[in-house]
């Protein structure tokens, strides 16, 4: 068993040391490493959800997911996932005045995602995101049993609460392997992250009704702790980070796993209490052009609305915009088209 795993790993880590298909993507400013082909690829990815035709727009969604998590792995160079985007655009900003070409590397992906975001709305979380599409994904495959769950209420389940004890066995026997060879840094916090987000599932399997509201105001200390390692030239690298970047992190590769074991119990589990990144998006969202808009006139309190969307941010047409994804899942679903969307320049 040991020997497979050393080979896995081995594999992994020579996949990822070549993993950027356009080495240095930015040719526009020549060694500058500002990453033009990123903000295009980005900037189209956000433009896509505008375009295409409400017939097929979930269909359109997961395949923009693809080409999301695509374009993270083989293209865009300063990422570092949901903690390191954070730390960027610290560092970026720190930066003008004093080198302005790196302030412009660093800030490029965060700036293309909120300003994208205060155009289109958070569609980024829920059209593009690597981490968001992953969790999405990954709850495709437990849906037999979490849709049930939450219709039901989420009362406490002997099916839910085995999917929680394998994440947390996964990642006790992981982590038993793990600190065999390796001294953890820092850099390697994200464990920590997925340690509370083992705490948070058994917290839920047993009390979501009560807890999952004021559970998911722990992003906001999960922005200031990212915030204040920024500030403190601290490395933390975010779960999912591994696939983004050319070298291989078994710290990510473990947080990204239990991501999605978590997001198999939980749908969206990362989404709703742990991302600091939500924190920004959420922000821009709030002040963005286009919205969803409902009229209640129309509504037959049916709660479909409701039982589609992953992250419990619509209830009757009414919807919460700190926790929605844009995914337009409601409007698609709704069967008296109470949902419309609208483009307000005036804001
Ligand atoms: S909440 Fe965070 S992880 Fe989830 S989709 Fe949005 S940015 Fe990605
Ligand atoms: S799906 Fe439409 S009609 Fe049904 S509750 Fe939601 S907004 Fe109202
Ligand atoms: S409220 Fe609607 S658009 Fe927002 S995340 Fe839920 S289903 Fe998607």
């Amino acid at each position: 068993m040991s020997r497979w795993l050393d080979i896995i790993e081995n594999f992994l880590a020579s996949l990822f040391s070549n993993i950027k298909l356009v080495e240095k993507g930015l040719l526009g400013l020549e060694g500058s490493y500002v990453e033009l082909l990123t903000i295009l690829a980005l900037g189209l990815l956000a433009v896509i959800p505008v375009m295409v035709p409400e017939s097929n727009r979930q269909r359109w969604r997961h395949v923009n997911q693809i080409f999301g998590i695509a374009i993270f792995i083989f293209v865009v160079f300063t990422c570092l996932g949901v903690f390191g985007m954070i730390r960027n655009f610290y560092r970026g900003l720190h930066e003008i005045g004093r080198e302005n070409i790196i302030a412009l590397y660093y800030c490029s992906v965060p700036v293309t995602i909120l300003v994208t975001s205060l155009l289109f709305g958070p569609a980024f979380c829920g059209w593009i995101c690597p981490t968001g599409a992953l969790q999405e994904f990954s709850g495709f495959i437990t849906r037999k049993w979490t849709v049930p769950w939450k219709k039901a209420g989420y009362p406490f389940s002997w099916v839910v609460l085995t999917m929680a004890l394998f994440a947390a066995a996964v990642f006790l026997l992981w982590m038993y392997r793990l600190s065999m060879t390796r001294l953890f840094f820092i850099e390697d916090s994200s464990i920590y992250w997925s340690e509370v987000l083992i705490i948070l599932l058994f917290i839920l399997v047993f009390r979501m009704k009560q807890w999952d509201a004021r559970l998911r105001r722990l992003r906001y200390l999960s922005f200031l702790i990212i915030v204040f390692g920024a500030i403190m030239s601290l490395r933390i690298t975010s779960p999912v980070h591994f696939g983004f970047a050319k070298v291989y992190d078994p710290a990510s590769f473990l947080s990204t796993v239990m991501v999605v074991l978590a997001a198999f119990t939980i749908p969206m589990v990362w989404c709703r209490y742990l991302c600091p990144w939500r924190c920004v998006i959420a922000w821009a969202a709030k002040h963005s052009v286009r919205s969803i808009h409902f009229d209640s006139s129309k509504c037959i309190t049916c709660g479909k609305c409701g039982e589609v969307c992953d992250l419990d941010a619509v209830k009757n047409g009414i919807i919460d915009t700190n926790e929605c994804h844009m995914c337009y899942k409601c409007v698609d679903t709704c069967p008296a088209k109470c949902f419309s969307i609208k483009d307000n320049w005036k804001k």
